[in-house]
């Protein structure tokens, strides 16, 4: 039999292998990530211009304090595209790597394509979306949330749909059915758009806009501000539309995203 002592001593044993586990565990580099081992001679600015980035990208990604210094033998990580990289702390989440960087994590996931979300490996590293991105989240570091614009069934997701990409989400209702501003905003454009048929933008600002498609009635006009829940249109089938039902597209930074990231 082991007496207390024996068996604290094996449980601290065992919660020690499993930090080890955790802190040694594998770090499988993302991908896509470059190492630079700085030469003699080398300066920040002109690593950064050898690798198509930043000094500010370069600066983040190694989370140097002081740009101008750096050693002959340092090893920097070089930030692919235009995001930076983030290594993984003890205890981080991505909701919270998310809401301290002012990103959404939608955009953090799709940046991140790979990332299995439940088993971040301290000390390897993901990528930040490009600052663009970070236009997803408000000033408080939540995502924007948007309100539906109708009730209705989602009848076609937002992804490639038989060879083509579907930009938006489709929601079968009646015709006429009223659609509203998911947030307020301004409207950008309205009328006949080819295959959208009557077409509504709007501007939530932020680099946030929101398009409705295959409308039967227009109910405002560019210029006009518009408040949540205000009505904006009116379901119909107009344009390429087999039956009516309403095309929601959400746009930031010129970007389609799947509406379902945002709708609350
Ligand atoms: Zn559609």
């Amino acid at each position: 039999m082991l007496d207390s002592r024996q068996k604290s001593s094996i449980l601290i044993i065992a919660t020690a292998t499993l930090v080890a586990v955790v802190v040694f565990a594998p770090t499988l580099p993302a991908a896509g990530v470059i190492w630079h081992t700085v030469q003699r001679g080398d300066t920040l600015s002109a690593i950064a211009k050898q690798y198509s980035t930043t000094v500010t990208a370069l600066a983040q990604s190694n989370s140097l304090a002081n740009p101008n210094l750096i050693v002959v033998g340092q090893k920097l990580r070089i930030p692919t595209g235009d995001g930076v990289l983030y290594t993984i702390k003890a205890g981080d989440t991505l909701w919270d790597i998310a809401t301290r960087q002012g990103i959404s994590l939608a955009a953090l996931k799709e940046a991140n394509p790979h990332l299995e979300p439940k088993r971040l490996a301290i000390g390897s590293t993901i990528t930040l979306p490009a600052v663009g991105d970070r236009l997803l989240a408000s000033r408080q570091g939540t995502a924007i949330a948007l309100a539906w614009p109708l009730t209705g069934r989602i009848s076609s997701s937002f992804g490639w749909r038989a060879g083509r990409m579907h930009q938006g989400l489709d929601i079968a209702a009646s015709s006429g059915q009223l659609i509203t501003a998911p947030a307020p905003g301004q409207v950008v454009s309205t009328g006949w758009c080819g295959g959208y048929g009557q077409r509504v933008i709007l501007d939530h600002g932020r680099g946030l806009k929101t398009l409705y498609a295959h409308c039967s009635t227009i109910l405002v006009k560019p210029g006009d501000k518009v408040q949540s829940g205000q009505g904006i249109a009116r379901v119909g089938a107009t344009g390429n539309a087999t039956g009516p039902h309403l095309h929601f597209e959400v746009h930031v930074g010129g970007r389609p995203y799947d509406p379902l990231q945002f709708l609350k």
